[in-house]
């Protein structure tokens, strides 16, 4: 039994672009234990904001495979599609305290003037060309945050102590893209406060967002829950594993009643635990049961490449 902590709130935040696979599977698994094994709550969010990279019934076939591999969330869902007044008057705040400035840029002369980011996640930095004010007669397209050259920092549960600077990560970064869609780092920022969010566990691809969200949480006076994230699951050969691969769906054809056992005994393996092999038979919420009561995060693998990445 360990020690519980019933204020707990972890979330699982997927973006209905694709089915779940096994990479997305570990991150809800992890963040689901994480929270439980300290009597907390768990909360999805579905993040389907990105309207031009949407499949339609993915949402649900989610949800549905969720359900069917026993991972039960807590309270309603929450839609990121209905969340645009929030997301909105953060904006406007934003603006209104100077932080954020209309950005007239195409992605071409960011592409000419823009430098190769140190460590980001492949866009560009912003060369900072609309900083000081749209050149006459451009309109606007993005709105950016200005980032300062503190360094933001904060201790990753399973990373450790990991350091970005913002203005050689990414530089002033798009909160409203040019196709008027809000931008993920902001509309995470403002939901993750909305839910009472306090423990952000997910995979590490998204290492490099969380300086942006916390600098944001700074910027809008919320608070800065607590991060882990996980080892990636790769592809062959160690690439980024794509979403058609490995899909864990109801809609691909899975057939949970099946392989739902197997699939969480996968990610809990994957995680560094030892499921029980008198666990083979079990059903998903038996599995989750022992898993709840037996979690040991210091048995995940480490992050030895990503910490030598840190800056
Ligand atoms: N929606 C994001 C994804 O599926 C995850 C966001 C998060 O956990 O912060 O990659």
């Amino acid at each position: 039994m360990t020690d519980q902590y019933p204020d707990i709130v972890g979330r699982f935040a997927p973006s209905p672009t694709g089915p779940l696979h096994l990479g997305s599977l570990v991150a809800a698994v992890g963040s689901y234990l994480l929270a439980k094994r300290a009597g907390g709550r768990w909360l999805l969010r579905m993040e389907d904001l990105d309207t031009p990279r949407l499949v339609p019934g993915m949402a649900d076939d989610i949800l549905r495979t969720l359900a069917g591999l026993g991972l039960d969330w807590d309270g309603e869902v929450l839609w990121q599609s209905r969340r645009g007044a929030a997301y909105q008057a953060a904006l406007e705040r934003l603006v209104a305290d100077g932080w954020c400035y209309p950005c007239g840029c195409s992605r071409a002369e960011i592409a000419r003037a823009g430098s190769a980011p140190h460590d980001g996640d492949g866009e560009l930095v912003y060369p900072g060309s609309c900083r000081d004010g749209l050149p006459a007669g451009r309109p606007a397209r993005a709105y950016r945050v200005r980032v300062g050259i503190e360094p933001v920092c904060f201790t990753d549960l399973l990373v450790g102590p990991t350091c970005y600077d913002l203005a050689t990560l990414c530089g002033d970064f798009v909160v409203k893209r040019a196709d008027g869609l809000f931008a993920y780092q902001l509309a995470v920022v403002v939901d993750d406060a909305a839910q009472g969010v306090n423990q952000v566990v997910r995979g590490a691809d998204l290492l490099s967002s969380t300086p942006r969200q916390i600098y944001l949480q700074r910027l809008l006076g919320l608070p800065t829950p607590c991060y882990a994230h996980l080892p990636l699951v790769t592809g062959p050969g160690g690439g980024k594993l794509s979403k058609r691969d490995n899909a864990v769906s109801l809609a691909a054809g899975c057939d949970l009643g099946r392989s739902g056992p197997g699939l969480l005994l996968a990610a809990l393996a994957f995680l560094g635990q030892c499921p029980d092999p008198a666990l083979a038979g079990a059903s998903p919420q038996d599995i989750l049961a022992w898993a709840t009561a037996h979690f040991d995060p210091a048995a995940i693998p480490c992050h030895d490449g990503l910490l030598a990445g840190n800056h």
